[in-house]
């Protein structure tokens, strides 16, 4: 067990994503939209997040693995799982759990770019900024972090704490 230090509970989160999901309703209304999940990460704030989303809406999953060295900006990106809709002519909204690097994101946006969506927008439940290679238009921001590891609403280390339902900071 490792040493875990609350950094936004339960209630915090479960308010915001009520603002978050009330803010992408009144942006889309009735447009079709595809709202996309990044798993594994994402499952629980995506879960929430579409239950608060009162504008018709089609849901799809997609998982990304990076390969390569340590060296994040050397890795590539690939999709192990790919989403079964077609997003042409459709509003499509990414939901992601943390935008760190933005390497993920990057590959993502490209990825739907070239399927003629009709627009793309980016939904994450965390951005942190200490890492930032890649400028990436983040649309809706749960909660912003510095820096530092953390687990639970989703977010995993080594398969551990993701159905935590608060974030916290772990000690590695
Ligand atoms: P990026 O490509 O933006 O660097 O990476 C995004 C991915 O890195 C996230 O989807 C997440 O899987 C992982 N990641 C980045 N920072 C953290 C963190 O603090 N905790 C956990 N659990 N995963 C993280």
């Amino acid at each position: 067990m490792h040493k875990l230090k609350e950094l936004i509970s339960e209630e915090e989160i479960q308010t915001r994503v009520r603002e978050l999901g009330k803010e992408i309703s009144q942006v889309y209304q009735n447009e079709p939209l595809i709202v996309v999940c990044t798993l594994k990460g994402a499952f629980l704030f995506f879960s929430d997040l579409v239950r608060n989303i009162t504008c018709p809406h089609e849901i799809d999953f997609v998982r990304v693995a990076s390969y390569g060295n340590a060296d994040k900006s050397s890795q590539t990106i690939s999709f192990t799982k790919d989403i079964e809709l077609s997003v042409e002519g459709k509003h499509v909204l990414i939901v992601e759990d943390i935008i760190d690097t933005g390497l993920t994101m990057e590959f993502l946006l490209h990825q739907f770019t070239a399927r003629k969506a009709k627009s793309i927008k980016v939904a994450t439940f965390i951005s942190k900024k200490a890492r930032r290679e890649k400028s990436i238009p983040i649309d809706f921001v749960g909660f912003h972090i510095n820096d530092g590891f953390i687990v639970g609403y989703g977010l995993d280390y080594a398969e551990k704490y993701r159905s935590l339902p608060s974030i916290n900071e772990i000690e590695i």
